[in-house]
């Protein structure tokens, strides 16, 4: 019998959908995208993955036997590997099996993961986190992200929500409610949505100058430009967004206990400047034993979840 030497990993977004031709050792060997459409409920989505996925194979001269078969991320709740449920970025594509309808179409074998797990499963696999058995992968990015491996496994948990940092309340003041209905939830801080309220707020509630109050709208990033270049309410921003994130991980480390936190996103664009301040603050608040965490920025950047897709089939 053949080897089954290759993988496919898709990342199905919005607008774009990636995908990857992977060795089973985690090389990529080509990669490309398709753009997703959402008409019809999505109804052309799987005929088109399976179409550029079974195009790409003719291309390589791959046969079905020699491919392992192909991991699918989605931008929703995902069961037993395979149901998906309505996905909100998908003008509600989902509600089926979606591993075997697209097994059907191609005749490979499938599985689906969440996105935000793919990504993380990705940087376990080949990025910030290789190596590792036991890694929490956050993405700062609109919202907040996150995925936990747990002695090498993924943590899924028993209503998919399991990793679900970005919720957890670390703040019983807040009057204002997350996306998720909840008050007080690390998103509302850690993401990059946070800092532009945090700094609205601040610059509405201080008279101190600031580079920001130029700007006619205030990004994430200016946030961050202004902070480098001593602008000293965006510095006092900063810190407390690193103070923050940090507590959040030093909750999360007293749980899992991981070898590293990756984090990756938008706002991790930041890179060292945002790190060090963040590894700072987490060794104020860290249970003493989960002090030498390591704190790293995510190295496949959107390409994190084709990885960890493709990972899932192994
Ligand atoms: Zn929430």
């Amino acid at each position: 019998m053949k080897e089954k030497n290759y993988l496919f990993g898709v990342d199905v977004g919005g607008t774009t959908i990636k995908l990857g031709l992977f060795t089973k050792d985690g090389k990529l060997l080509d990669q490309w995208q398709i753009d997703t459409n959402t008409d019809h409920q999505g109804a052309g989505l799987l005929p088109d993955i399976a179409e550029t996925v079974t195009g790409k194979m003719a291309e390589k001269r791959l046969r079905v036997d020699g491919v392992a078969g192909i991991g699918l991320g989605v931008p929703g709740a995902v069961k037993d590997s395979s149901y998906v449920a309505p996905c909100a970025n998908l003008n509600q594509w989902g509600g089926f099996n979606a591993a075997d309808a697209l097994s059907k179409l191609c005749g490979l074998p499938v599985r689906v993961i969440n996105d935000a797990n793919a990504a993380g499963l990705g940087e376990f696999w080949q990025g910030g986190a290789k190596g590792m058995e036991n890694a929490v992968f956050i993405t700062l990015g609109t919202g907040v992200g996150s995925s936990v491996i747990a002695d090498g496994r993924l943590i899924v948990g028993a209503h998919g929500a399991g990793g679900e940092i970005g919720h957890m309340k670390i703040n019983p003041a807040e009057t204002i409610a997350c996306g998720c209905g909840g008050f007080g939830c690390l998103e509302q801080y850690a993401s990059a949505t946070g800092m532009v309220r945090a700094a609205n707020d601040l610059l509405a509630g201080t008279n101190g100058a600031s580079a920001l109050r130029r700007l006619p709208k205030v990004t994430c990033k200016d946030v961050f430009d202004c902070a480098r270049s001593g602008d000293h309410l965006s510095i006092l921003l900063v810190n407390r967004y690193a103070d923050t994130l940090a507590r959040g991980l030093s909750i999360v480390s007293c749980v899992v206990n991981p070898d590293v936190f990756v984090l990756g996103g938008g706002v991790s664009a930041a890179g060292a400047f945002l790190i060090d301040k963040v590894k700072q603050a987490f060794q104020l608040y860290a249970f003493p034993p989960t002090r030498g965490t390591q704190i790293k920025l995510a190295e496949l950047g959107s390409d994190a979840g084709i990885y960890g897709a493709a990972r899932l089939i192994l």
